[in-house]
This record gives structure tokens, sequence and C-alpha cells, in this order.
């Protein structure tokens, strides 16, 4: 029964536990730092909060099993999890990590674990080559974030695992963008899943959490010692609200996706869009690995207008999406990453990224698909007319 059961079924299995003492149907509030001791000698299972808490620990049950791990640990941010993930190398490790990595995990590369002897090569994960040359004898990890941010360029999980096994190193996914309901990269040869639950497991723009899922026990026994040496846990009251958010993660998700190749296919006809970077749609490069590995393009995607002057007008006019940053959120959030996510990069590094002044990034909420294109349609209308009138104006 349990390999056969659709995954929102055991969404919901893993995410409603009856409280065996009230009969309640979720999972208590178990607000306690300490638990106490019946016997002098033998201590419970759970002692002080920092090393295990019932509600948090309800939740590191649920994306283990979600993910096909054998542990779940949660973190106070996505960057707490990653950063405590990263503190598996030791001085002297080196770590091959994609070019265009989520911002915040550059920033500890470059500007912490480098200060500590962990080293690093960025290079394209989307050139397996350039991967395999990369590998150093002291390479630990290969590290993959697939789609990427913000051009959602799409990295074979199951091609880096191999590389990585065959060199006896570990592959670490970020699988924020995917989330368990479209890709779960431990099936597919990883040793540790990461997410910022911020995003899409959250759902809901309220909580900042993270979380990591070990392949292997030996895994699992070293990030458990980390996660408690460390301490950077998710409190009790945010790891209940991430239960609640997985409860919905597979219907918000999917509608989501869906509403994503829609609003992708309709920019791509508009004469106003240059560019749209989505892995649903069929001419984009890694479209067949994407549906391969994940079954959809995701509910996020990116589109490059004219120039700045045009993504500030299209902003200007959209009604329904929150401009801001982040994603995976039940509204729709459009944001402008040469601005927002990607300012640390200079203006060389972030074209060379493909990250050009017209670029907007679009991550679909839960409004009807034909509300958002209704919107988009009259936001471009406004991008047209404010271009005549640049040129009018002779500027
Ligand atoms: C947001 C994000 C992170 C960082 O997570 P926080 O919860 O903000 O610390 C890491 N990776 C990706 C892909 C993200 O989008």
């Amino acid at each position: 029964m349990a390999n056969s059961m659709e995954f929102s079924t055991k969404l919901i299995r893993e995410t409603v536990a009856v409280d065996p003492q009230t009969g309640a149907a979720n999972v208590p509030v178990y607000l306690s730092s300490t638990f106490h001791q019946k016997d002098f000698d033998h201590y419970g299972k759970y002692d002080y909060s920092r090393s295990g808490n019932p509600t948090r620990e309800a939740l590191e049950n649920a994306i283990a099993s979600l993910e096909g791990g054998v542990r779940g640990f949660a973190f106070a941010s996505g960057m707490a999890a990653i950063s405590t993930a990263f503190l598996l190398l030791s001085s002297g490790d080196h770590a091959v990590v994609p070019k265009n990595v989520y911002g915040g995990t550059f920033r500890i590369l470059t500007q912490v674990l480098h200060r500590f002897g962990i080293e690093h090569t960025f290079v394209d994960t989307t050139d397996l080559d350039e991967v395999k040359k990369a590998i150093r004898p002291n390479t630990k990890v290969i590290y993959v974030e697939t789609p990427s941010n913000p051009t959602l360029k799409v990295t074979d999980i199951r091609a880096i695992s191999k590389i990585a096994k065959a060199h006896r190193c570990y592959t670490f996914v970020d699988n924020t963008f995917m989330t368990p309901v479209f890709q779960r990269p431990l099936e597919l040869g990883a040793d540790l899943v990461l997410h910022s639950a911020t995003k899409f497991i959250s759902g809901h723009s309220d909580v900042v959490a993270g979380l990591a899922v070990a392949g292997s026990e030996d895994l699992a026994g070293r990030l458990y010692f980390l996660q408690n040496a460390l301490g950077a846990i998710l409190g009790v009251q945010d790891s209940w609200l991430l239960l609640r958010g997985l409860k919905t993660l597979d219907v918000r998700i999917r509608k989501s996706a869906a509403s994503a190749q829609k609003i992708a296919e309709f920019l791509s006809e508009r004469p106003e869009v240059n560019n749209v970077f989505y892995p649903g749609l069929p001419d984009h490069p890694g479209s067949d690995l994407q549906l391969d590995q994940a079954g959809s393009g995701g509910a996020v995607l990116s589109f490059e207008l004219e120039n700045e002057a045009s993504a500030r007008a299209f902003v200007h006019h959209v009604t329904l999406p929150v401009f801001a940053v982040s994603l995976g959120a039940v509204e729709s959030i459009l944001s402008y990453p040469p601005k927002m996510s990607h300012a640390e990069l200079s203006e060389e590094e972030r074209i060379r990224s493909g990250i050009g002044d017209g670029l907007l990034r679009l991550s679909v909420g839960l409004e009807d698909a034909d509300d958002l294109i209704r919107d988009f349609t009259a936001a471009l209308a406004s991008v047209r007319r404010n271009r005549r009138q640049t040129v009018g104006s002779g500027e």
C-alpha cells in the first residue's frame, strides 16, 4: 500500500497525526524548552528542545518521508540549513558549485567558508564536462540547484550524482524551486536535499525556515550532530506552520505550475517580450531533462523586456502580483533580479549570467491564470505606450 500511494495521499498521511492522548487531529504545538525526566539514570526521548522537540520532529519526519530520505532536519532559515550542511566539510576540502547558485549560498562560500579553508570552484553545472574538470582530489561535494535562479537552467541530477559517486563525493541538491511534489533528488541518486521552506513549503509568505533531508544514516548522524551543535533550529510555532503549509503543497504548486505554463506560453507570443525562460516550454534547452526528472516546469518563470525602462513600466502597471523578493506563495510575486536577488553582481557578471536590464522573474501564485494574463496584457500595452513616448521625445 505504502508504495502504491499517490504523493498527495502520502502528503496528508505524513502531516496529519491524531494525538493519542486527546484525539486532536493535529500535532500539538509543544512550546517547551525542557522535558521532565522520570528516571534518575535513564532519560527519555526528549530532554531539551534544541536537541529535539516533538512538534519539530513531526515536521522533520514528514519531510524525510516525502523526499524519500532517512532523516529530516528543520532549521531557522534556508541559509541556516545550507550553512550547516556545508559544515560537514573541513578545512582543506573543496566543493564544486553552480555559477548561478542562490546569492546567500554564494555569499557564505566566498565570504565565510573561504576564511575557514573550505574551497570552491564555480562551474556551469549544466555542462557535465565542466563539472568533471573542476573535481580535485579534495573535492567532497558537488552542489546542484535546479532549475537555476532566475534563468531556469536545468541540471541533470542523475548524471551529477553518478559523477560524484565515481569520485567519492556527495551530491547536495537545493530543491527549493521544485519541492518533493515534482522532484525528489534522493531518488535520482543525490545524498542530501536542502530547502528554503520559506518558499513553496510554507507557501504563504509568513515563515522563514529551512529543511534538510539526508539519504543515508551516516550523513543523517553527522548532520544531526551539527544541527544540535550549531543550534540553528526552527522554532516550535514555525515548525507547526510549516506542517500546515505542507498539507496543501501538492494542490498549491500544481495549480501554480499549470498557470505558469499558460503564462509562459502567453508571454512567448508577445512582441514586447524578447525572451521567456521557463523549462516547461518545448524550445527551452533543458525542457526534456526537466520533464524527465521533475515532470513539470514548476511555478517560476522569468522573461525579458527590452530594457530597464520597459521593466519599470511593466512593474508600475501590473495590479495583481506583489513586487517583492521571494517566491512560492499564494500570491504571485514579481521581482526585478538586477536590483533585488542579483544586486550584488557587477554589471558585467550580471550580463554574463543572462540577467539583462529588462529581466523580470515571476513566481505564479493561486490567482486565476486568465486574470493574471489580462493584467499582464494591460501592463504590456503600457510598456508599448511608454516606448512610443520615449522614442517620440527623442531620448
Ligand atoms: C530563498 C532561497 C534560499 C535561502 O533561503 P532562506 O530561507 O531565505 O534563508 C536558498 N536557496 C534558494 C533556491 C532560495 O530561493
